[in-house]
């Protein structure tokens, strides 16, 4: 591991003191990825006991898809993106995802292995592998927010409203979940809902909504910067900001990672054009989209497939028509959510060959994405917001055909993945960072079986 100072004040303080009956292992890790999920693994791993280094090539954290979250910090079944509603609609855009796949094979057969999950029994099936997950995130979320305080504009409430009836009897299989895992919720009519929501109007008709008065909102980013800024603050965690790992190296019981030189910078691989190496007990792979590359270069090719998702933020434009809970277009998967004078509207996806995921999407396309988001905010609440002086955002998030996220222990004993949390990802990060840190400190996940099983990179074999 680089450099020593900042694992001077290992174990000695409060917050991070290991719990007693802990495997007393402590392991140098390194963390490639800097967004939530890497920056929640570094947290949970340092919570564990271990030394971490986490390794991101931007010049500091949460600057991929993290920074252009759209608000949600758990999924519900009503928006984890499998199942009955997510691109039923065939026609054209109505599903929120403009499909660009072309005569792609592999593009083609992604959406048909989700298209599987629209199938009731199959979608509960899966969900109720996911839902402990979501449990243990709910949990390691509070546990850090009462350890630490954080504010990070948390905001209760999140109202989902359906248009037709049709779309209504697709989230039947959401509402009977919802029912048998007990999740509070409430069934709305069109007029509960405005009663609720002053900024939703009854014109044009709608079908209902789902109120979930208990479940938040609030600012990923800003919270991976704050768990940054926990760690900077209370040791043993080391981010090697600027830096890009361009191979991982696993050579018997040994386990490396190559870092590119960086143009201009004057580290001894830059001035040697030799490659600076660095080494640990294990590695963690959290690389979002970058994931790919690095754990194919190991012969672990995942089937995850990226996803364009956009988002806009945008001023209010009349007090009186902005929303007090956020309001999400539960079938086209839009999410509105309020940031003080500000309105973050988020989704638009365009799923498109993974060739062309690098190359810029192409004005119409862009157009076409940004105006699902204007639409939707037309349609429910029209008057809140001044769509024409937004700012457009757009990233890259992987979704794997069968909806759940690869976390655990890949091809060698050293090496772990924590990526592919699809666009439902950030409060997912906390519990997933959580199940990383077991498995790597040896200690059995509070996550069934079932659960480990389907969440594992092997599965796809
Ligand atoms: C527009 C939009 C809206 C969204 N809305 C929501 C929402 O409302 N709720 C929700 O839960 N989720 C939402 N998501 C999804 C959520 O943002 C992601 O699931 C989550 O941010 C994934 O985090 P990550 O750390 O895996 O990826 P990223 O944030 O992309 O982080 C990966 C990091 O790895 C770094 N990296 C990559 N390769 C290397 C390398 N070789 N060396 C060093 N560093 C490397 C990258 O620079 C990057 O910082 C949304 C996503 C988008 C794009």
């Amino acid at each position: 591991m680089p450099g020593s100072a900042p694992h001077a004040t290992l174990n000695g303080n409060a917050a991070f003191r290991r719990p007693a009956g802990k495997s007393n292992q402590i392991m140098d890790v390194i963390v490639i990825g800097g967004g939530i999920v890497g920056v929640a693994t570094a947290y949970q791993l340092r919570a564990a006991g271990h030394r971490v280094c986490v390794v991101e090539r931007h010049a500091t954290v949460a600057q991929g898809a993290t920074y252009g979250h759209g608000g949600t910090v758990l999924p519900t079944p009503l928006d984890v993106w499998f199942g009955p509603t997510f691109m039923a609609s065939r026609q054209g855009a109505k599903n929120g995802v403009i499909s660009k796949t072309g005569f792609n094979g592999p593009a083609r057969q992604f959406v048909k292995q989700l298209a599987a999950l629209q199938e009731p029994e199959a979608f509960s099936r899966q969900y109720a592998r996911l839902r402990p997950l979501i449990e243990a995130s709910r949990e390691a979320m509070a546990d850090i927010e009462a350890r630490f305080g954080l504010e990070f504009e948390q905001a209760s409430g999140l109202l989902y409203l359906v248009r037709s009836e049709q779309e209504w009897q697709q989230t039947q299989t959401a509402l009977d979940l919802l029912r048998e895992y007990e999740v509070p919720h409430h069934v709305l009519t069109p007029a509960e809902c405005a009663a609720y929501e002053h900024s939703v109007r009854t014109e044009p008709e709608f079908t209902g909504g789902v109120l979930f008065d208990h479940e938040r909102t609030a600012n990923c980013p800003l919270f991976a910067k704050l768990i940054k800024q926990t760690l900077d603050t209370e040791g043993g965690v080391q981010f090697m900001l600027g830096c890009e790992v361009s191979a991982i190296r696993l050579e018997g019981q040994r386990a490396s990672v190559e870092l590119t030189p960086r143009p201009g910078a004057n580290s001894t691989a830059a001035r040697s054009r030799e490659v600076d190496v660095i080494n640990a007990d294990a590695i963690v792979v959290a690389a979002g989209q970058g994931s790919l590359p690095l754990l194919e270069r190991l012969g672990l090719r995942l089937p995850l497939h990226p996803l364009r998702l956009h988002n806009l933020v945008a001023p209010i434009a009349h007090e009186e028509c902005a929303p007090h809970v956020a309001i999400v277009d539960a079938i086209k998967r839009i999410t509105i959510s309020r940031m003080n004078h500000r309105l973050r509207i988020a989704g638009g996806a365009v799923l498109q060959s993974a060739g062309q995921i690098d190359k810029p999407l192409g004005e119409a396309l862009t157009k076409e994405a940004l105006a699902l988001l204007g639409q939707a905010t037309h349609d429910w609440i029209p008057g809140a917001a001044r769509i024409s002086a937004a700012l457009p955002w757009e990233g890259v998030k992987l979704l794997s055909p069968d909806g759940l996220p690869v976390i655990g222990n890949a091809l060698h004993p050293r090496l772990f993945v924590n990526a592919g949390h699809g666009p439902a990802g950030w409060g997912l990060a906390c519990g997933a960072g959580k199940l990383v840190a077991d498995l790597i400190s040896g200690k059995t996940p509070d996550v069934p079986a079932h659960t480990l099983a389907a969440l594992r990179a092997d599965r796809f074999q």
